[in-house]
């Protein structure tokens, strides 16, 4: 292993996601949902492929989904995009956060995180030679500190990650926290790298692309996903926009870690994109009585809950049933209650003292069907 992956383990969803595999054990670990997405989409990848689109598409992605792109950010957000120049089409949000990074970030800068952070955030961030700066949210409303956000601004700062809806802590950002992070961007010439994955998952406030306060469109890249909104995790095709001069940068790096994506699910993409405005609004009701279901569930069994604000994740303290570390907890959790979960700790920095803020929080994925959500409540009551 080579230094530049020094401290990095393997992810914690590949191990809890193995357990559940190894155990049997009810799967609210890794964030996916267990029904696929739309039929006609499928069946649209499946045209693609029968109609022989199976070579390389072009390393910035098919034009009718770059258009599709464009046309989707204006539609829900007000974003005027052209998609020649300014859209590229990822192997998952996972490639666009890493080849933004590599792209933009000097070895030796420094680049703000929120913390917890999702954890290729760190890992990509270490392999561009950068440093990661965590600005934690903390329970129980975990809303972005302003004041500390300001205070962690160095002169090697040159970048902010910025998540919402946020994962693991379901926060979405408020406008004044926006408004904040745009203001400290703008006083110190920062890039944004902004992902928005979740974003037709906020519940109790409208989602806020960052790029559309005054200011900002020119300094931010908009990271999002088809895995979370079509619920085709597994096809692994996301998305960067934003100004030509950073789309650019972002490609340089690309075009040598996969130069291109999955080429017949970029034509079912770009017709999944264009679906009626309903499509998207049941997606997020859906979630929301889920997540309904699930945080009573949580509560009923004795944990302290923090109902999201918007993903498909709620988180517990796991403290008030007697446990004090959550990830000893959910290595345990299958044979307890055979359900899996993900342990927030891992998403956040071990302190010197040796304390963790997440030390006693678990993260419950819920964009499962509900009858596995009931079962997986059922279970949980057992550890009480
Ligand atoms: N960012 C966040 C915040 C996520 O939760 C995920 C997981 N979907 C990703 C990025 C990665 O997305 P993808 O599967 O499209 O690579
Ligand atoms: N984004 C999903 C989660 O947070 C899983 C992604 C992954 O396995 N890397 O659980």
């Amino acid at each position: 292993r080579s230094a530049r992956l020094g401290g990095i383990g393997t992810t914690i969803f590949a191990e809890m996601s193995a357990l559940a595999a190894q155990t049997g054990a009810i799967n609210l670990g890794q964030g996916f949902p267990d029904e696929d997405g739309p039929e006609v989409i499928r069946q649209a990848a499946r045209d693609a492929i029968t109609a022989g689109r199976n070579q390389y598409a072009p390393g910035t992605g098919i034009a009718p989904l770059r258009e599709a792109i464009a046309r989707h950010q204006r539609r829900f957000h007000g974003i005027e995009l052209d998609p020649a120049r300014e859209v590229v089409v990822t192997t998952g949000a996972t490639e666009a956060v890493a080849a933004a990074l590599l792209g933009l970030v000097n070895p030796g800068d420094d680049v703000l995180v929120l913390e917890p952070y999702y954890d290729s955030y760190r890992a990509v961030i270490q392999m561009a030679g950068a440093r990661h700066v965590a600005i934690t949210l903390r329970a129980p409303d975990f809303r972005l500190p302003v004041d500390e956000l300001r205070a962690a601004v160095t002169p090697r700062t040159s970048a902010i990650v910025l998540n919402t809806p946020h994962n693991p802590t379901g926060s979405v950002l408020t406008p004044q926290e926006l408004a904040a992070v745009a203001e400290v961007a703008i006083e110190h010439d920062l890039v944004v790298v902004s992902d928005e994955v979740y974003e037709h998952l906020a519940f109790a406030r409208p989602h806020v692309p960052i790029a559309t306060l005054p200011g900002m469109a020119e300094r931010t890249v908009t990271i999002s996903s088809a895995g979370k909104t079509f619920s085709f995790t597994g096809w692994k095709i996301g998305w960067a926009t934003g100004p030509a001069d950073l789309v650019d940068a972002l490609m340089g790096a690309k075009q040598f870690l996969t130069y291109t994506s999955g080429t017949p699910f970029q034509p079912a993409i770009a017709t999944a994109l264009d679906l009626p405005d309903e499509f998207f609004t049941r997606l997020r009701d859906g979630l929301r009585e889920r997540r309904d279901l699930l945080c009573a569930g949580l509560s009923d069994a004795g944990f302290d809950v923090f109902v999201p604000e918007g993903t498909y994740f709620a988180t517990t303290d796991v403290a008030p049933l007697g446990f004090a570390d959550g990830l000893e907890l959910c290595r345990a959790l299958p044979r307890l209650a055979g359900v899996v979960a993900v342990p927030h700790q891992v998403f956040h920095d071990d302190r010197p003292d040796g304390s963790n803020p997440g030390r006693t929080l678990v993260r419950w994925a819920f964009c499962k069907r509900t009858e596995v959500l009931e079962e997986a409540v059922e279970r949980l009551r057992a550890l009480r």
